[in-house]
């Protein structure tokens, strides 16, 4: 999604929920002045006073969410209003009752109003920009290559990590390929027969816009290429031989990893229309959501559903958001993940406190919706990342063997409520030691990051890759059986063995053994583990390179 624009499904949904709101705006309206008017002018009821002030201030808070920002503001001095004599726990004087009897007409007014003339427009831009240009594909990559031999073997490299490359041997014949369809990246190699690819490029990038990010390549990177390549924006120039390991590290970078599991946000609000409105806004933006309406479910939800960040109203009637911030943070697991308060409070000390509660941040309704998205996203990235630095293996970005094997335990509970199949391949490169001996430790590293690019690239992204150990991994398979399992390890077994590793001039290839078990067949964490650990012994005695299935 772009900063400034929705797309016109989204649209529809954001008007459809205004017009909903409007539909039962009378309805509120009465029930608000039922409770006024019923209440008894000389004794205190704290209960009906309390859900007065929840129903005026929810008012408050969503009117402009939903179109209607002056219908906001006039609940907002009700309800002002009324929270002092709240506060204070006393039934109004005469002065405070006429104020809020006339804080009420105003908004009743300004409803019959607004409920004619319809909800405002929602403000953000058309999505001009992105109906010109055809989406992006991330893995496509366009090579613009003069050696066919050499394209040939770099398309073939690239493929075994899930990218499909499309070769133009002139200038030419790029530029008409740009007009059809819209790469991932393009790699582009500096000495085309037609003209130099770097100047080319510079000149190309002053008439058109949206071109995706290129990387040159070169026989020769003396300081003119060099200059030229930066001149033309290029992402960084590679010389040949190509480092295949690194350059793949530089095409996941640009066209993101194509396996991040989506972000997880929990929407905790007691209004349903507001929360389910936040979800599809937020879910529009690329996340996944879990909408709760009573706080008081919350905690049966963090366990299953995991969320990466809570979205929570401040004000709900069976808890605060700043008791149930308490309780989260209760908990070992959830004292990492953010908790953002969404609320109409403007009020800076009770934001403070909120935070010091143990909410991280506090945006104040009414939201945008590119806002809202832009928030959440800094948030749940920055908190990935640090989740990261304790869960994943920092050489290959993995999952480490402790986190491994807690996954390995959930998805075998999983496995087992929902009566699905489940499998688990024990991956081990061969002869590894004889890299290391050979070609130093750096160069192993690097045939360590490439199986661990190669496992994460080509399976499905609710399938779980763990590095378990030296040059050992584990990739757990949920509702899949073992001849399934097998299979795709098989194919991932033929691709990492045509994976050429480089060392200075020196090309060399590995292969790897896998052992594979599954549930129902082994009925526990540990059973699974233990005979996939038998199954590749099988496989290394049996003579290396290649997948035992356990029991067969
Ligand atoms: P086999 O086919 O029986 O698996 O033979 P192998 O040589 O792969 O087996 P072995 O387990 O004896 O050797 C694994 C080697 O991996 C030993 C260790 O030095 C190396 N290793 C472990 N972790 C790393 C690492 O992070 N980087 C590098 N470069 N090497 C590592
Ligand atoms: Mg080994
Ligand atoms: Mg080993």
């Amino acid at each position: 999604m772009s900063e400034k624009s929705l797309p016109p499904a989204l649209m529809e949904k954001l008007n459809l929920a205004c017009r909903n709101w409007a539909g039962e705006l009378p309805a509120r309206l009465r029930k608000i002045q039922e409770i006024w008017t019923g209440l008894q002018p000389d004794s205190w009821q704290k209960e009906r006073f309390d859900t007065l002030h929840r129903m005026v201030h929810s008012l408050a808070g969503s009117g402009a969410t939903f179109g209607f920002p002056r219908v906001g503001e006039k609940a907002r001095v009700m309800e002002n209003l009324i929270a002092t004599w709240c506060l204070r726990g006393e039934v109004p004087d005469q002065t405070g009752r006429n104020a809020v009897s006339q804080a009420l007409q105003h908004l009743v007014e300004q409803i019959a109003l607004d409920l004619r003339t319809g909800p405002a427009p929602i403000m953000v831009e058309e999505a001009e920009e992105s109906q010109k240009t055809p989406p992006r594909e991330a893995a496509l990559i366009l090579l613009a290559e003069p050696d066919a031999l050499w394209s040939k073997t770099l398309g073939q490299q690239l493929a075994c990590y899930g990218y499909r490359v499309e070769t133009c041997t002139t200038l030419d014949i790029l530029l008409r390929r740009l007009e059809v369809v819209s790469p991932g990246v393009v790699i582009l190699n500096v000495a085309m027969p037609d003209g130099d690819g770097a100047l080319y490029w510079r000149r190309f990038r002053e008439e058109r816009e949206n071109l995706p990010p290129v990387i040159f390549i070169t026989r020769q990177g003396d300081l003119e290429t060099r200059l030229n390549v930066v001149r033309a924006g290029g992402v960084t120039l590679f010389e040949k031989p190509v480092d295949i390991t690194r350059l793949v590290d530089t095409l996941d970078e640009l066209v993101h990893p194509l396996h991040e599991e989506p972000y997880r946000i929990l929407v905790v609000d007691d209004s349903r229309a507001l929360a389910q409105h936040l979800a599809n806004i937020l879910e529009e933006g690329g996340m996944q959501t879990k909408v709760v309406n009573n706080p008081l479910d919350v905690l049966e939800h963090l366990h299953e559903f995991r969320p990466d960040l809570a979205l929570m109203d401040l004000y709900m009637p069976q808890c605060t958001g700043l008791e149930l911030a308490r309780v989260i943070r209760q908990q070992p697991v959830f004292v990492g993940m953010p908790i953002v308060f969404l609320s109409g409070e403007k009020n800076l000390d009770k934001q403070l406190s909120a935070m010091a509660t143990g909410g991280d941040d506090f945006l104040t309704k009414p939201i945008q919706p590119d806002h809202l998205v832009r928030s959440v996203l800094t948030r749940v990235r920055r908190s990935r990342i640090l989740q990261g630095f304790m869960i994943k293996d920092s050489l290959t970005g993995l999952y480490n063997h402790t986190r491994t094997k807690e996954q390995l335990a959930l998805a075998v509970g999983r496995a087992q409520r929902l009566g699905k199949p489940l499998a688990m391949a024990m991956v081990d490169i061969d002869k590894f030691k004889s890299v290391n001996d050979t070609y130093g430790h750096p160069t192993g590293d690097r045939v360590i990051r490439s199986l661990s690019r190669l496992l994460r690239q080509r399976v499905r992204s609710t399938d779980i890759v763990g590095r378990y150990g030296g040059e050992e991994f584990a990739v757990i398979f949920p509702e899949t059986d073992g001849e399934t399992a097998l299979g795709v390890m098989d194919t991932l077994r033929e691709a990492f063995s045509t994976i050429q590793h480089q060392f200075e001039e020196t090309v060399f290839t590995r292969t790897f053994s896998c052992g594979v078990a599954a549930f129902p067949g082994q009925q526990t964490a540990t059973a699974l583990n233990d005979a996939a650990d038998r199954a590749l012994y099988e496989a290394k005695n049996g003579g290396r390179n290649r997948v035992v299935l356990a029991g067969k």
